[in-house]
C-alpha cells in the first residue's frame, strides 16, 4: 500500500461518511419543517372557517388576561396545567401581547388561535425540539416552552417588548421574505443555551401583511455533541453558514471564540485562510452533495445540510497519514539503496563472472519486492555462494520478509477500518429509518416502502392495502394521565399493532403524532377489511386503561384502502382514501375499521 492508495481509501471513506453525516443532521430540519407547514395550513384552515373564529373569539377572554397596561397574559395557572372552565388544559403555554397595539376582533382570533396550536405542536415534539410558538406581527407571542415566560414580562410601556429587534422576527415578517429564516447562533439567558430559531411566516397577502409565523429554538448543544464525535477516528467536524463569510456555528477549539462573538465569528473574521477554499467549495456545492478539497494541512469533505442553510465539512489532517506514509518509505528508500550498492559491486567485479551472475539475480528480487507484494521465491537467491554474495543473499532473504510482514498488517488493520466503518454506517442508516420513540419504522421509511411496494406492485399486477390507524380520543388521554404516560401507551399500541402484522412484508409505522400506518403488499379488498379489523379488534382486547374515553379503554380508529396500482393512480391517491375511509370510522363512532370505497380510474 501506497502514499498514493492511502490518500484513495482516505478520500472514499470521507466521501461516504459525510454524504451519511449530512443525511443524519437534516433529518431533525426536515421534521420540523414539516411542522412549521403544518402549523401553518391548520392556522389557515380554522382562521378562514366562520364558526370557528366565533369560537375562538369566545375562548379569548377564557384563555387572556389584560393588564392595566393594555398588555394581555395567559390566564395565572394555565402554564402550571390548571384546566379552563371547559377542562382543556395548556400546560407549559406562556403567551404575551404587548400594549402597543389594542387588539381588535382579528387579532384576538389570531392570537387565541397561535396559542391552541402552538400547545397543540409544542407538546407533541416536547422533549425533542425545544420551543414552539405561532408569533403575530403585532407582537402577540403564545409560546409552548419549559418555562412560564409570562411571568417574566412586565411592561413598562410600549416599548417594553421590542420583538422587533429579534432577528427572527424582523426578518420573518420582512416582506421580502418568502420563505424559512434560520436565525444566527444566540445565547438565550433564560433557558442558559446556545440556539439558532427555524421561522416561517404565512404567505403575506397583497399588501405584504402577515397574519402569523411559526417558530422552532433547536438547541444547537445536542447538534454540537453529535457534530463533534467525528465520523473518522482522527477526523474533526464543523459546521458553518452557507454565507460570503464561512459564519461559524460549530469549530472545535474555536467555540469560545464563537460564543464570545454572538455568534458573529466566521471563517474570514477569524482568518482561517486555509478553509477559504472549503466555503467556496461549500457554497458552489448542491444540498446533500459532498466535495472534497486538499488544503495544505488537509483533505476536507465539505458539503449543504439539506434544508439547513448551513454547510458542514469534516476535516482529515494528512498528518495522520505519515506513519503508514513514513513506513512504506522506509522500505523503499532500503530496497533502493541494497539496488545501488549491488550495482556498484556489480561495476567493479564485471569481470569476475561468478559473482556478477547471482547479483544480477539479487537485483531482480530487489525490484520485485519493490513493485508488488509477491512471496519471495529462497531458491532463486544466491544463497548457497559460500562468500560475500551468499551473505548478502541471506541478509536480504531476512529483509524481504520483514517487508512483507509489514505490508500485511498494514493491510490487515486498513481492512479492520473499514469494517468497523461499515458497520458504523450501516447502524446509522438503521437509526434513520426508526422511530425513535416506539422503535418502529418512522415516516421516512413509511414513504420509502409504500413507494417501492407501489412500484412493484405496478410490475406485478398486484393490489396493495393501505390501512391509517389512529388512537381514538388521545388528546384526553394525555390530559388524564399526562405526556409521559402518553408516550409509554403510543409505545403499547405500537407493540401490538407490530404483532398482528405477522407477515415479512407487511410494514407498520408511526405515521406522526398518535397515527400509525399499516402497508400490506398483495392484499385485495376481501383481505383488506379484515386485516384492518384485526387491529381494532387487538387493540380492544388488549384492554389498556383510558377512563376519560367513553369506551372504558384505549381503541382505534382505522381507514383502509386497496389500490390496484397497473391500473393507474399514485400512491397520494391512496393514503387520502385510506384517510378519508378513516374520517368515516371516526365519524361512525370511532373504535371500527371501515374500508374504502373501490377506487376508479380517471382513465
Ligand atoms: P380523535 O379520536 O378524534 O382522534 O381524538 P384525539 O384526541 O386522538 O385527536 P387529536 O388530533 O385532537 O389529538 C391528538 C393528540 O395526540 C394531541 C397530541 O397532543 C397527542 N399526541 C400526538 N403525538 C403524541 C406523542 O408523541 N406523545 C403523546 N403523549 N401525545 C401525542
Ligand atoms: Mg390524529
Ligand atoms: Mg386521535
Amino acid at each position: 500500500m501506497n502514499e498514493f492508495t492511502i490518500q484513495e481509501t482516505i478520500r472514499r471513506q470521507l466521501l461516504i461518511s459525510t454524504a451519511q453525516t449530512l443525511q443524519r443532521e437534516s433529518l431533525p430540519f426536515d421534521e420540523i419543517r414539516h411542522l412549521q407547514s403544518n402549523f401553518l395550513e391548520e392556522f389557515k384552515a380554522i382562521y378562514a372557517d366562520p364558526a370557528e373564529r366565533k369560537a375562538l373569539l369566545h375562548n379569548f377572554s377564557q384563555i387572556f388576561y389584560r393588564h392595566t397596561d393594555g398588555s394581555y397574559t395567559q390566564r395565572a395557572g394555565l402554564f402550571e396545567g390548571n384546566a379552563l372552565s371547559d377542562g382543556r388544559r395548556f400546560g407549559g403555554m406562556s403567551a404575551t401581547y404587548a400594549p402597543d397595539i389594542p387588539p381588535d376582533e382579528d387579532i384576538k382570533i389570531r392570537l387565541t388561535l397561535a396559542y391552541i396550536l402552538s400547545y397543540k405542536y409544542g407538546s407533541s415534539v416536547k422533549g425533542r425540539f425545544f420551543n414552539f410558538y405561532g408569533v403575530l406581527p403585532e407582537k402577540g407571542f403564545p409560546i409552548f416552552q419549559a418555562s412560564d415566560i409570562a411571568k417574566v414580562f412586565t411592561y413598562s410601556g410600549p416599548d417594553a417588548l421590542k420583538l422587533e429587534t429579534y432577528e427572527f422576527y424582523y426578518r420573518g415578517f420582512d416582506k421580502s421574505n418568502e420563505g424559512t429564516v434560520f436565525t444566527r447562533m444566540y445565547w438565550d439567558p433564560s433557558n442558559s443555551a446556545w440556539m439558532t430559531t427555524i421561522a416561517t411566516p404565512d404567505v403575506a397577502d397583497e399588501s405584504g401583511r402577515h397574519r402569523i409565523m411559526a417558530c422552532v429554538d433547536v438547541l444547537l448543544d445536542d447538534l454540537m455533541r453529535r457534530t463533534a464525535k467525528p465520523p473518522i477516528e482522527g477526523a474533526y467536524t464543523t459546521v458553518f453558514q452557507a454565507d460570503s463569510e464561512g459564519t461559524l456555528i460549530y469549530h472545535r477549539g474555536l467555540t469560545t471564540a464563537i460564543k464570545s462573538s454572538g455568534g458573529k465569528a466566521s471563517i474570514r473574521s477569524l482568518k482561517l485562510a486555509q478553509d477559504y477554499a472549503v466555503l467556496t467549495a461549500g457554497l458552489a456545492a448542491k444540498p446533500g452533495q459532498v466535495s472534497l478539497v486538499t488544503t495544505a494541512d488537509e483533505i476536507v469533505a465539505v458539503g449543504a445540510i439539506p434544508r439547513t442553510p448551513w454547510l458542514l465539512s469534516v476535516h482529515y489532517p494528512k498528518a495522520l497519514m505519515r506513519p503508514a506514509i513514513a513506513q512504506n518509505l522506509a522500505i523503499l528508500i532500503t530496497l533502493g539503496i541494497v539496488t545501488l550498492l549491488v550495482e556498484i559491486f556489480i561495476l567493479r567485479s564485471i569481470l569476475q563472472k561468478q559473482v556478477a551472475t547471482p547479483l544480477f539475480r539479487l537485483i531482480h528480487a530487489a525490484r520485485q519486492i519493490g513493485l508488488s507484494k509477491v512471496r519471495l521465491d529462497k531458491d532463486s537467491l544466491p544463497m548457497r555462494s559460500n562468500d560475500e554474495v551468499g551473505e548478502l543473499a541471506h541478509e536480504f532473504a531476512t529483509m524481504a520478509e520483514r517487508v512483507r510482514d509489514a505490508h500485511e498488517q498494514l493491510e490487515i488493520k486498513v481492512q479492520e477500518r473499514t469494517a468497523a466503518l461499515e458497520e458504523a454506517n450501516s447502524k446509522l442508516l438503521s437509526m434513520s429509518m426508526t422511530d425513535a420513540a416506539t422503535g418502529i419504522a418512522n415516516r421516512r421509511r413509511f414513504d420509502q416502502v409504500l413507494a417501492s411496494e407501489w412500484q412493484r406492485a405496478q410490475r406485478t399486477g398486484s393490489s396493495l392495502a393501505l390501512a391509517m390507524i389512529d388512537v381514538d380520543w388521545f388528546k384526553h388521554y394525555n390530559d388524564r394521565y399526562g405526556h409521559q404516560a402518553g408516550d409509554e401507551c403510543l409505545r403499547s399500541v405500537a407493540r401490538i399493532l407490530a404483532v398482528q402484522v405477522a407477515r415479512v412484508t407487511d410494514l407498520v409505522a408511526r405515521y406522526g403524532g398518535e397515527e400509525f400506518a399499516v402497508i400490506a403488499p398483495v392484499t385485495g379488498r376481501d383481505g383488506a377489511l379484515p386485516l384492518a379489523q384485526r387491529l381494532c379488534a387487538a387493540l380492544e382486547s388488549a384492554a389498556l386503561p383510558h377512563e376519560t374515553s367513553p369506551f372504558g379503554h384505549l381503541t382505534v380508529s382505522v381507514g383502509v384502502a386497496v389500490a390496484a396500482p397497473a391500473e393507474g393512480g399514485a400512491p397520494e391517491d391512496l393514503m387520502t382514501r385510506a384517510d378519508t375511509a378513516l374520517y368515516r370510522a371516526k365519524a361512525q363512532g370511532r373504535n371500527q375499521a371501515v374500508l374504502a370505497d373501490a377506487w376508479e380510474s380517471m382513465t
